[in-house]
């Protein structure tokens, strides 16, 4: 029977049996953690009801599909955990996985709509003795996780069973080039789309290693979020942008640039982080009001006492707060009355889509007529093409940041790229 209202950690103790009994048996243990890419936008534009309803549909889907030997439960609101015992090999998981994206991948139908569902899987296997329940949800979650990433379908177990595991090392790499100064800021633009000019950046970190090649912020802001070493990445962010931003080349109207740096909710929480931003604006001498904070959504709607207390209290030395990702949050309407931000970012998958769905097109829209009326500035993210960017302009969406313009930039290549800026070639 499928339980749709497992919590992890009941589901975690029901794998941990299943592990016990099957610890001697070669025969393998299989998991298929799954979720629902772009679920939220279903709550979004069906509400809540239609949401819960689409899950329990997609659980009975995958009951009928009839896996031999199987269990499914939902471990989280769009995330499910397929157990299948008694995998004669491994490999079969792979099907497995093949015939879950065939099932749910026929379409849906709600209320005379037709809905779309595409899952993403991470699959891990219980090769031996040395898997514990513990280990084999987190590596499958983690196949997850980099499956989505990847824009993949499902990403496997791998073969070798040390490489499902944490990788230690490359936790301890990254902290000491913390550590030792050698993490990087990359600069992407925000045009302004009155005067073309690109008046804004943002920062984005970047791990550059020998061993590892260059890393993104999506592989190690995790990691240091969990070992608190998040502040660091923060402080460090925070003077090396205003730092670097001081020696851009002038803007032809000669008034400053303003760089925004992301920061994850956890940092807003630390008592001292006002104290840290003040005494870095200090030091670098720059405006309050050219500096922007950058805080995603979701985040924030998680913890929204406290967030919006230091919120509050960061807007009070004079930054700017953004809200990054807007859209994908499960914020409801009277979220603009009380949040603390000048200015939002549209998320990107409304802005990747626009050109080829109407509703995305409305979407954003409605969230830069509503953002403005709040008297918020409004970013679209990701715009890659010019035919996007025309439309936000006629929508009147005050930034434009995406590929369309440039990806983000070392310093270096940022200083160059600003030289040689010129608007015409984009309009
Ligand atoms: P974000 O703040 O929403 O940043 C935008 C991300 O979209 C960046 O990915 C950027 O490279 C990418 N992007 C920009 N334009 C386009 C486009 O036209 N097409 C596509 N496909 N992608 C585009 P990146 O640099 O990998 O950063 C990922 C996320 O990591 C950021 O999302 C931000 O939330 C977080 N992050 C980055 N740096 C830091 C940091 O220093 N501290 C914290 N806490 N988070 C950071
Ligand atoms: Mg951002
Ligand atoms: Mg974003």
């Amino acid at each position: 029977m499928a339980n749709f209202n497992q919590s992890r950690q009941q589901f975690l103790e029901h794998l941990s049996q299943a592990c016990e009994v099957n610890s001697d048996d070669p025969a393998t243990l299989g998991l298929l953690v799954f979720d629902l890419l772009q679920f939220h936008r279903v709550n979004a534009v069906f509400g809540y009801e239609i949401g819960d309803q689409v899950l329990r549909s997609v659980m009975a889907r995958v009951e009928k599909a009839g896996f031999k030997n199987s269990e499914l439960a939902r471990i989280g609101s769009d995330e499910f955990a397929l157990l299948l015992r008694d995998v004669k090999d491994p490999k079969l998981l792979t099907l497995a996985a093949n015939k879950l994206v065939r099932e749910l991948s026929e379409p849906f139908e709600f209320e005379q709509r037709i809905l779309r569902i595409e899952p993403v899987i991470g699959i891990a296997a219980k090769l031996g003795e040395e898997w514990d329940a513990e280990q084999l949800l987190i590596a499958a979650e983690k196949n997850l996780l980099e499956a989505q990433q990847q824009n993949k379908r499902f990403l496997t177990y791998s073969l070798d069973t040390k490489k499902q595991g944490y990788d230690w090392r490359f936790e301890s790499a990254l902290h000491k080039a913390l550590s030792l100064n050698e993490l990087n800021l990359f600069y992407q633009p925000k045009i302004h789309v009155a005067t073309g000019a690109p008046t804004h950046a943002e920062a984005l970190s970047r791990w550059i290693d020998s061993e590892y090649g260059t890393v993104g912020p999506n592989d190690f802001i995790p990691i240091l979020e969990q070992s608190g070493a998040i502040d660091d990445l923060t402080k460090w962010g925070i003077h090396t942008a205003m730092r670097e931003m001081a020696s851009w080349p002038l803007r032809t109207d000669d008034r400053p640039y303003s760089v925004a740096v992301n920061v994850s909710t956890g940092v807003l929480e630390n008592p001292e982080f006002p104290e840290i931003i003040k005494s870095a604006l200090s030091i670098w001498g720059t405006n309050p009001e050219n500096l922007t904070l950058e805080i995603t959504e979701g985040a924030l709607v998680q913890e929204e006492q406290s967030s919006y207390q230091s919120l509050y209290r960061l807007k009070d030395l004079g930054l700017k707060i953004s809200i990054d990702d807007f859209g994908t949050g499960y914020s409801c309407l009277s979220y603009f009355k009380r949040i603390p931000a000048d200015e939002l970012k549209v998320d990107q998958s409304f802005v990747k889509n626009m050109r080829n769905d109407l509703d995305d097109e409305h979407l954003t829209r409605v969230i830069i007529d509503l953002a403005h009326r709040f008297n918020m500035d409004v970013v679209a993210e990701g715009v890659e093409d010019k035919e996007t960017y025309l439309k936000l302009r006629e929508f009147g969406c005050d930034y434009i940041q995406g590929f369309y313009f440039t990806k983000p930039l070392s310093q270096e290549k940022y200083c160059d790229w600003l030289a040689n800026f010129d608007a015409t070639k984009f309009d």
